[in-house]
Parts: C-alpha cells; sequence; structure tokens
C-alpha cells in the first residue's frame, strides 16, 4: 500500500485518502515517468465524469493511475469478466468507468460497454463503435 493522507475534496464536500504514485525504477524515453502522481484513493461514482479538483485530471485517469498503481479505492473497484482485447483472455477486469475496464494481467485499459446491475455488479455488453 501506498502510504496515503487525508486531504480535504471540495467536489465531495468531504474528507478523502489521497496517496502519491512511487516512481517507476527504469524510467526510459518511451515511457513517460508516471510516478510522483496524486491519485484518490476515494474516487467513486460521486466523481465520474468530473475533472478532479485535488489532481487537475479528470476521473478516468484517476482511476487508470490508481489501478496502475496497484491501489484500490477503499470501497473496492467493482469487477467485470471481459475478454481482454490486449492478451485475450477473460479477466475478472477492474471497471474504471462505464466504458472502461483494465485487466491486471496485461495492464491494457480496456473500452468495453458496460451497464450495471441491480445490486452494483457490471455487465460487459460489447465494445464501443470505433469513432473513425
Ligand atoms: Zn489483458
Amino acid at each position: 500500500m501506498l502510504e496515503s493522507e487525508v486531504a480535504y475534496c471540495p467536489h465531495c464536500k468531504k474528507d478523502i485518502h489521497v496517496a502519491v504514485t512511487p516512481a517507476p525504477e527504469h524510467a526510459t524515453h518511451a515511457n513517460v515517468p508516471d510516478g510522483g502522481q496524486l491519485v484518490c484513493l476515494d474516487v467513486g461514482e460521486a466523481c465520474e465524469g468530473i475533472v478532479c479538483p485535488l489532481s487537475g485530471k479528470s476521473t478516468l485517469m484517476m482511476g487508470v493511475r490508481l489501478a496502475r498503481a496497484g491501489e484500490e479505492p477503499v470501497e473496492g473497484w467493482p469487477h467485470v469478466d471481459v475478454i481482454c482485447e490486449g492478451c485475450g483472455a477473460k479477466e475478472s477486469m477492474e471497471v474504471l468507468d462505464g466504458t472502461h475496464a483494465f485487466c491486471p494481467r496485461c495492464k491494457t485499459t480496456n473500452s468495453v460497454m458496460l451497464i450495471k446491475m441491480a445490486g452494483g455488479t457490471y455487465r460487459a455488453v460489447g465494445r464501443p463503435r470505433p469513432d473513425t
């Protein structure tokens, strides 16, 4: 676990937990270092679609960062079984928002249409149509 600190979120109007992602051990020219970034550990449904006032990033990117840092929000990620477009395996992925799920096996963020079922579980219903 990352060390977390309590901060006040003006959007959620409550105290939340934030942490700073560790710097990558091997920063290469091909990779943008993703260490030293503020992530909110309490990012949740109330934050969907907004720009986080603490990090200045969209909540989707917050979710991606959180997932890649191996962190989970306090309430835990919902999961959904999806066949990964990255590694081809059927994985129980972390739901980032209504159209994205994160594969823990190959670290691919999948674009997938998700619907939330009664009871809070998610089901994949297909792929979003490409823009082009
Ligand atoms: Zn995968």
